[in-house]
């Protein structure tokens, strides 16, 4: 039995006055929690702000993104042995935005996440297909594709310990939600393809949805079978539709 993860990607949204009061409601409301974990990802410079408000709770931090790169000249970067430094246990990587607007392509995608396996932490790989490959009936080939870059920089075992994050592009701060028949097939079209390779890491791994999940959608969208939580965008910048969200998983 898989227990359901729910992840807060705040993006570059907060100042350190509103972050701290957004993170003392996630602390408090995740106090009546259980039977689902909770995770937010702060802004990189927010980071230590939040590991130290976090301190005693069940709410884990995570980064949004990773350089491939341990240390060095890579100006602007943050390393994910930094990232480990402030003792965050997950990092998001492959992020669509991360992928369409800075030409993330899937190669790099995978050697990120490496960097982040080899680091130790947790990587929250990210996948999913835009509107016209949807359109053009490709959506499976396009999250294949994505899953096996990683298949081929990790091997066969690339999935233990790891979290799968299926976010439609065209679904990610638009307020269109992927119906719950439709992010149910290809969660279980991912969990499948991630089963050719290792049939026990695939039934381990959390696969989340992400795409305008919200209160009101979301107790539906994580009742699905192989939906195993949600990465929240929007709706986790608001502590109570966040908490919302986190009991609608419990
Ligand atoms: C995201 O960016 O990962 C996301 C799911 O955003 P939103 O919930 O706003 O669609």
């Amino acid at each position: 039995m898989r227990t359901p993860l729910v992840a807060g990607n705040w993006k570059m949204n907060g100042s350190r006055e509103s972050i701290k009061e957004l993170i003392n409601g996630v602390v408090e409301g995740a106090k009546s929690l259980s039977g689902v974990e909770v995770a937010v990802c702060p802004p990189t410079i927010y980071i230590a702000d939040v590991i130290a408000a976090t301190d005693g709770s069940i709410v884990e931090v995570g980064s949004q993104d990773t350089c491939t790169a341990t240390k060095g000249a890579f100006t602007g970067e943050t390393s994910i042995d930094m990232v480990k430094d402030l003792s965050c246990k997950y990092a998001i990587i492959g992020h669509s935005e991360r992928r369409t607007m800075y030409g993330e392509t899937d190669e790099v995608v995978a050697e990120k996440f490496i960097t982040v396996k080899n680091a130790g932490l947790i990587p929250v790989f990210c996948i999913g297909e835009t509107l016209e490959e949807r359109e053009a009936g490709i959506t499976e080939e396009v999250c294949a594709r994505q899953i096996d870059a990683v298949f081929t920089t990790s091997g066969d075992n690339a999935f233990a310990d790891s979290v799968v994050a299926y976010e439609p592009v065209w679904a990610i701060g638009t307020g269109k939600t992927a119906s719950p028949e439709q992010a149910q097939s290809v969660h279980a079209f991912i969990r499948q393809h991630l089963a050719k390779r290792n049939a026990d890491n695939a039934e381990k791994v959390q696969i989340l949805y992400g795409g305008s999940m919200n209160p009101a959608n979301a107790k539906e969208l994580m009742g699905q079978a192989d939906i195993d939580g949600g990465l929240i965008g929007g709706a986790s910048l608001k502590a109570d539709d966040f908490m919302a969200v986190c009991q609608a998983g419990q």
